[in-house]
């Protein structure tokens, strides 16, 4: 059965408030961001799996110390954290989600392919 939003936001408020993380809601997953240092997260209300899988990456960049934003960089650096962030949301998803629903990582990562390894998203 498919989460209810309010069931999303709960979990999501649960390792917010496991973790002492400030949740700030607005925009939407391109512009989904994380500030390790001030431990906090902003992302898309998570009111569908999708919006609810981004505030668990970004919630996985600030606790999963292979997925620390800071450790960001340039190149392979950034994709490997990438990929522990979203390896993180799928060790904590709570919920049953189909493929359909993961493909919110699969878009994400696609972006960050664009942006450090130069390739060309044309199609
Ligand atoms: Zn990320």
């Amino acid at each position: 059965m498919k989460p209810t939003p309010e069931e999303l936001a709960a979990h999501i408020r649960e390792l917010a408030e496991e973790h002492s993380i400030t949740v700030t809601y607005g925009g939407t997953w391109r512009t989904a961001e994380c500030w390790p240092s001030d431990l906090a997260i902003t992302t898309p209300e998570p009111v569908d799996p999708a919006t609810y899988l981004v505030a668990l990456h970004e919630i996985g960049h600030l606790v999963d110390v292979n997925a620390r934003a800071w450790s960001r960089r340039r190149g392979s650096g950034a994709l490997k954290c990438e990929g522990m962030a979203w390896a993180w949301a799928a060790a904590n998803c709570r919920f049953h989600l189909t493929a359909r629903d993961w493909d919110i990582a699969g878009r994400c990562f696609r972006s960050y392919l664009h942006q450090y390894a130069g390739c060309d998203l044309g199609q």
